[in-house]
């Protein structure tokens, strides 16, 4: 039988020692009887997702995870968002990440999420905005689409756009709506920046007189009367998992920049009902969808985002609690896959710190169990017992060619 593996990533899972967990980490006081077995019947390591001492972001770390050089195929984040909200990105596109905002007459920001605006006035003002005609630019499309609340995509389409160009966002209430400038000297950036601010314009021109703000504003809700954009980012054109080791692949993940990480990827998106990518999730519908896609998938990614949540928020028990429910998925996974052909490995995709609640540079523990690896002495999961392990000390992009040689899927270099 072909051998298939599971790689689980739980955001931010990693952290440093803390005070009041008596210079322990999260990790090393959760009840994590899974995350041990791993380690004790698998080998185990330690990996610097990006590099010694860089912190990285989850989109960077998870293409390094995936195998890329994240150096090489990142292109920014705005990208990676709007194609994990299913919208299309292609390569010479510009996508912006955009919040509905409530602006006073001055466009000073009075409330960056308009209250967390509902589903559903965010849909309706999206349809009124994608109305919107762009005159000026004949040759230029746009799409903008609202995702959950606030948040929303906008992908710019057209001949001779760049990524380099400011956000509009000043990322907090009670300053003004900014400009978007070029950031380097080309036309090109130049003429993203004017499109995108025209854009940005005629949108709250639409929106402060739409009926629906009219009515948000008589039931005393913050009207969602502007639209801010950040984080420009493109697609890079990247062989997919297929083409690198021809293998089948799917992602079960809820966070949509994870989504479009494993979309450019070329990763099959798994939906399961209950999955937020909160601390609410539902774990174990998150562990069924994994064993379930393993039956028609080689590789299977399992991202889980409460931990990070819960390291930003500063709650090293929170934490605790979140990685104790990312035992029991793995539990469900070691009960429930075919143990005896499948590679099961978890990890984080960097550190997150609860006490500065940051990324931070520090490695991350790895532990990989199935048939043919080289079993080391680690009998526990953690950032310090992990880095006794014989992986030892390994690089993010490393790992894809670790689970790839277990399942026979890497080429031969030489003769
Ligand atoms: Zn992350
Ligand atoms: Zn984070």
């Amino acid at each position: 039988m072909n051998p298939k593996a599971i790689l689980l990533i739980a955001d931010g899972m990693a952290d440093r020692p803390l005070k009041e967990l008596g210079w322990k980490t999260p990790l090393e006081v959760a009840r994590k009887p899974a995350m041990d077995r791993i380690a004790a019947n698998g080998i185990c390591g330690i990996i610097d997702p990006i590099a010694p001492g860089i912190p990285p972001g989850s989109d960077t770390a998870t293409l390094a995870m995936l195998g890329y050089d994240p150096s090489k195929v990142y292109k920014g984040r705005g990208a990676l968002e709007a194609l994990g909200m299913g919208l299309v990105v292609l390569s010479g596109d510009v996508a912006f990440r955009c919040n509905f905002a409530t602006v006073d007459k001055d466009l000073v920001v009075l409330d960056r999420r308009a209250g967390r605006i509902a589903n559903e006035d965010a849909s309706l003002l999206s349809s009124k905005l994608q109305r919107v005609k762009l005159f000026k630019y004949p040759d230029v499309k746009f799409t903008f689409k609202n995702a959950v609340q606030h948040r929303a995509a906008l992908i710019i389409h057209g001949p001779k756009l760049s990524t380099a160009v400011s956000d509009s966002d000043p990322e907090s209430d009670g300053k003004q709506v900014l400009e978007i400038e070029a950031l380097d000297g080309t036309k090109e950036a130049q003429r993203t920046a004017a499109i995108v601010n025209t854009l940005m314009h005629e949108f709250h021109e639409v929106l402060k007189d739409d009926p629906v703000n009219k009515a948000r504003a008589r039931r005393g809700l913050p009207e969602a009367n502007a639209i801010l954009c950040r984080s420009a980012g493109t697609v890079s054109q990247m062989p997919s998992l297929q083409d690198k080791f021809g293998i089948e692949s799917a992602c079960i993940a809820a966070v949509s920049l994870i989504r479009g990480v494993c979309r450019v990827a070329g990763m099959k998106l798994i939906d399961v009902k209950g999955a937020t990518g909160t601390l609410e999730t539902d774990y174990q519908a998150k562990a069924k969808a994994a064993v379930r896609a393993l039956k028609s998938n080689d590789f299977v990614l399992v991202h889980v985002k409460a931990t990070d949540v819960a390291s930003h928020d500063g709650n090293a028990h929170l934490k605790i609690d979140a990685t104790e429910h990312v035992d029991e998925m793995l539990s469900y996974i070691i009960d429930h896959a075919d143990m005896a052909s499948t590679y099961l490995a978890v990890t984080a995709d960097h550190t997150t710190s609860s006490r500065t609640r940051n990324h931070e540079g520090d490695p991350v523990p790895v532990a990989i169990m199935g048939l043919d690896v080289r079993r080391d002495d680690v009998t526990e999961f953690g950032e310090r017992t992990c880095a006794m392990g014989g992986l030892n000390r390994i690089r993010g992009i490393d790992l894809m060619s670790i689970l790839m040689g277990l399942l026979g899927k890497t080429k031969k270099f030489g003769s």
